[in-house]
């Protein structure tokens, strides 16, 4: 149930990311190797949002399968870049497709994804959208369970939390009022990535002063490292800091 990743590091091509490791998200939007909670494919968008040196990211989506889009290839094949977040989504049942539904969802230096699932959608979220201000609701970017997630954890970074407790703040939240949702939350601003381990599998490499973090590994390096579930990641090029996400 979409794939997603996010890279801080030395320049690289977008496509070093995207299409040509042996299980890029390329290969994990129609074959992936750990699906979970349903789906098979990862064929209703996808999304990529990076940095271009000094400034706000810039995003190229599309609610078609990555292996469809033409025009990416040739973009991600000239586009170098420090910081990544990039996603390939497989639409939950009732859940519409449509570009605004396709991660990364976005404000100013923020890129988020999110991979899983509310359950209980959308009554058990009821009591949390109540929290938001009515124009947030009004604007959501789809009417999805990831776009409200999104809503949920802007509204935190918006009244100056830090983006770890932002997510962690979230997590817990949304834990408890749909129990047994998936909520494998990312979220950079390019310089730190944070990430949930809630539900789906993820993995982390670092290597030298780069990091990257993945639904899978995108190669067979041994230095991925799985990220044990109910675990929060805090990432920058300096290093990976890891702690269990009750801890909020
Ligand atoms: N539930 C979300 C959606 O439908 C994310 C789906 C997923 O992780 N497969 O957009």
């Amino acid at each position: 149930m979409c794939r997603h990743l996010a890279y801080l590091g030395p320049p690289v091509r977008l496509r070093a990311l995207l299409y040509d490791p042996p299980y890029s998200l390329l290969r994990q939007s129609w074959a992936p190797r750990d699906m979970r909670g349903g789906g098979t494919i990862n064929a209703d968008g996808f999304g990529v949002g990076w940095y271009p040196g000094e400034g706000d990211p810039v995003r190229y989506r599309r609610a078609q399968p990555l292996w469809g889009d033409s025009t990416l290839p040739e973009l991600a094949a000239v586009t170098v870049t420090g910081a990544v977040l990039a996603a390939v989504r497989s639409a939950t049942v009732g859940m519409p497709v449509q570009e605004g539904a396709a991660a990364p969802f976005a404000e100013g230096r923020w890129l988020f994804s999110h991979n899983g699932v509310v359950r209980g959608w959308p009554d058990a979220v009821v009591p949390l959208a109540a929290d938001l201000p009515v124009r947030d609701l009004l604007t959501l970017d789809a009417p999805t369970d990831s776009a409200l997630l999104w809503a949920l954890v802007r509204h935190r970074l918006r009244a100056g939390a830090d983006p770890a407790v932002a997510v962690a703040e979230t997590v817990a939240a949304v834990a408890t009022a749909a129990p047994g949702s998936r909520l494998n939350l990312l979220l950079t601003d390019g310089r730190t990535v944070v990430a949930s381990a809630a539900g789906h599998a993820l993995s982390v490499r670092t290597a030298g002063d780069s990091v990257l973090l993945a639904s899978e590994p995108l190669d067979d390096d041994p230095d991925w490292r799985p990220v044990p579930e109910g675990q929060l990641v805090v990432a920058t090029r300096a290093g990976v800091r890891t702690r269990a996400l009750a801890g909020g």
